[in-house]
């Protein structure tokens, strides 16, 4: 279950609006008349972006939610992480694997392939994986990294 507190879901917003926003915009996006992500045509049930631009930005419900669901899950599972005795200790950990399937199941819906921020490779279903908050002023701090790879980089400091 999600439960996230209204201003959390605020930063959400304006998160997804910034920096989920592709690079390059179609004439119709850019005036406010489609999608910014599939570029269908905007009806009166599109999500307004928060401001990145003199014109509004818009989302249709099916993009917004995709990408609405693919943060949410990766928040659920970072923090089931941080809080998981067994997940801290770098064991095996069937919830945390729920989680990671879950968030995997979004991450595919929108076109994303999740990278380990350290090595840099894909993340295989076979390898341990954490969630992992990362500071970047340039990109969204949604970050996974291997297992292996975290223990290494902790145990080089
Ligand atoms: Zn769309
Ligand atoms: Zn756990
Ligand atoms: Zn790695």
């Amino acid at each position: 279950m999600i439960t996230q507190a209204p201003e959390v879901l605020y930063d959400v917003h304006e998160c997804l609006s910034w920096y989920e926003m592709p690079g390059r915009l179609p004439a119709a996006a850019l005036a406010g008349e489609a999608c910014v992500w599939c570029t269908r045509p905007a009806d009166a049930t599109a999500v307004e972006l928060a401001p990145s631009a003199a014109l509004r930005r818009l989302a249709c419900q099916r993009c917004y939610a995709a990408r609405l669901a693919w943060y949410l899950t990766w928040a659920d599972w970072h923090t089931h992480f941080t809080a998981c005795t067994a997940c801290q200790q770098r064991q095996t950990c069937y919830v945390a694997h729920g989680h990671r399937l879950l968030h995997e199941q979004t991450a595919q819906a929108i076109g994303k392939t999740p990278e380990c921020l350290v090595c840099p490779a894909p993340l295989l279903a076979t390898e341990l994986v954490a969630p992992l908050c990362w500071e970047g002023n340039t990109r969204f701090n949604v970050g996974y990294a291997h297992l292996r790879c975290l223990t290494a980089r902790a145990s080089t400091r």
